[in-house]
């Protein structure tokens, strides 16, 4: 990666060659914490992702990639894991500089992706494949088959982790890629293809294409040569993704938004409660897809949770990524900042009141950068805007409800199914809440967290599909039966 002066010159990886953007348009990457350039990155062409998919294409038909065992592949994700760990400083440097997050929330990214390839690496060596009892003179068993070229469409609020969720279990398949990363968050993107062109990883498998998504993503979604597109993003791009894959039918994969409910019980172990509720919806600065951004909280604590839940998140320190004071990091772009001033200011119209926040951070410096102070909205209703739509930034709504039946009615009524939490004392109750939760993403008693093992996917607009875990790498597999007749004898359906 070439570094001039302070701007890192970044560049497209096609058929195993670096290079810069064919036309003049460049993106200027900016660092959200003081807005200054950091790269300049190549936006491609829709000739050059046609170019990328056609080398994909040919890659996956040579069979250099999913002809070689399953051993040899998960040698390379392995290599690849460990470059990821031997650069895990710089690969969270340049990722608090164009995503604005805190280093620590970097770390664990970085951290988080080398061990997804490790899993995803075993995963691919364990015996699978089934046998069936048909009839006796015939064996059926099924196979899993790479799907062939891969188009992974990804977003900014985790650029290296969400890449990572899809590249690993599609190499681990033996697929071949054309990867596009967001606009605004590219740097890691090169970074990692440069690793994984370093260990080896033959030409042509591996492919990058940076640009706009009305370009290259576009591209990739109506490509007739591809054969699955992989896509975390918005709900409503998502839906462009779907119509534009229905001309070859291709698969899709679709890891979309969230307004997830973080239910809490009167019998709640208090203190955990609005701990957990604070990092659902202020870790990652609330631009974290499964945020818990609906607070639901019993009646008879709704006073005393948002008098402590307010104290707590007035203490919360935003600011640089890479300043070690820092709790709470940037919002990732002038254009999010806006988004989620507008809904404050929606919050605000629609009578909700304001608890704490509502403003832009603009002392000590902060107003060369895009900080939000953390938000809280209370007296809601479910029929308002700032309660229904994803914002995506550090903005909560705390609703009351009055019983079981209740709290379940509030967490289901929206468009969104991604995740949701319970917090209460009694375990059964606990239990026949979550189960009724609609969301593919539950917690009891805690929120947020993710693990390489577990499938990750929503219900309802929150998407198709799921990420990580076996069903992460099914996603990337065709499913072939084969039955072999053991009794070689014309059929004799038709009279001879
Ligand atoms: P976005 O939908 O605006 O963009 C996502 C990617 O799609 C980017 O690379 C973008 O360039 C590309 N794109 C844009 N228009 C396109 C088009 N017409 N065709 C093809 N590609 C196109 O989303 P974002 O703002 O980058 O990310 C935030 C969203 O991602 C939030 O809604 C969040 O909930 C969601 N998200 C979901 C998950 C999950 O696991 N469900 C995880 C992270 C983020």
């Amino acid at each position: 990666m070439a570094v001039t002066s302070t701007i890192i010159e970044l560049k497209n990886y096609i058929g195993g060659e670096w290079r810069q953007a064919m036309g003049d348009d460049v993106n200027v990457v900016i660092n959200p914490a003081n807005q200054e350039v950091i790269a300049r990155a190549p936006r491609a062409t829709k000739e050059e992702t046609e170019e990328a998919i056609l080398v994909a294409k040919t890659a996956f038909e040579s069979g250099i990639w999913s002809n070689m065992t399953t051993y040899e592949r998960a040698a390379y994700l392995n290599k690849i894991a460990d470059k990821i760990e031997e650069n895990l400083d710089e690969l969270a440097m340049l990722e608090v500089m164009d995503n604005g997050k805190i280093k620590t929330e970097a770390e664990f990214d970085i951290a988080d992706a080398a061990g997804c390839f490790r899993y995803y690496a075993g995963l691919i060596m364990a015996p699978e494949g089934e046998t069936y009892q048909v009839p006796e003179d015939v064996q059926a068993m099924v196979v899993k088959e790479p799907v062939g070229v891969a188009g992974l469409i990804v977003p900014w609020n985790f650029p290296m982790l969400m890449s990572v969720w899809k590249i690993a279990p599609a190499l681990a398949a033996g697929n071949t890629i054309v990867y596009k990363p967001a606009e605004s968050t590219p740097i890691t993107a090169m970074k990692l293809v440069e690793i994984i062109e370093e260990v080896g990883v033959p030409k042509g498998v591996m492919n990058l294409v940076m640009g706009k998504g009305s370009v290259v993503g576009q591209t990739i979604a109506e490509s007739k040569d591809v054969d699955l597109v992989s896509f975390t993003g918005s709900t409503e791009v998502g839906r462009e993704i779907m119509k534009a894959a229905a001309g070859n039918l291709k698969k899709i994969s679709l890891e979309l938004g969230g307004k997830s409910p973080n239910i809490i019980f009167a019998d709640a172990d208090f203190e955990t409660a609005v701990d957990y509720a604070l990092m659902g919806i202020y870790y990652g600065t609330g631009q974290v897809c499964s945020a818990g951004s609906r607070i639901l909280v019993e009646e008879g604590i709704y006073d005393k949770f948002i008098e402590r839940f307010v104290e707590r998140a007035k203490q919360i320190k935003a600011g640089p990524g890479l300043d070690e004071s820092s709790q709470m990091g940037a919002i990732n772009s002038e254009a999010q900042l806006n988004t989620i001033l507008k809904y404050i200011e929606i919050g605000k119209q629609e009578g909700a009141k304001l608890a704490c926040g509502g403003h832009r951070l603009t002392e000590n410096g902060l107003d060369k950068g895009f900080f939000i102070a953390p938000t809280v909205f209370v007296n809601v209703t479910s029929d308002m805007r700032i309660v229904q739509e994803e914002i995506f930034g550090p903005v909560v709504t705390i609703q009351s409800f009055k019983d079981e039946e209740e709290a379940i009615k509030l967490a289901n009524d929206t468009d969104f199914g991604l995740a949701g939490g319970v917090f209460s004392g009694d375990g059964a109750k606990a239990m026949r809440v979550i189960k009724k939760v609609r969301a593919g993403i539950t917690w009891v008693n805690s929120f947020g967290t993710t693990y390489n093992e577990a499938p990750w996917g929503g219900y309802k607009q929150s998407g198709i599909g799921r990420s990580l875990g076996t069903y992460g790498l099914d996603d990337f597999q065709e499913i072939k039966q084969i039955n072999i007749n053991l009794d070689v004898q014309p059929a004799g359906w038709f009279p001879n």
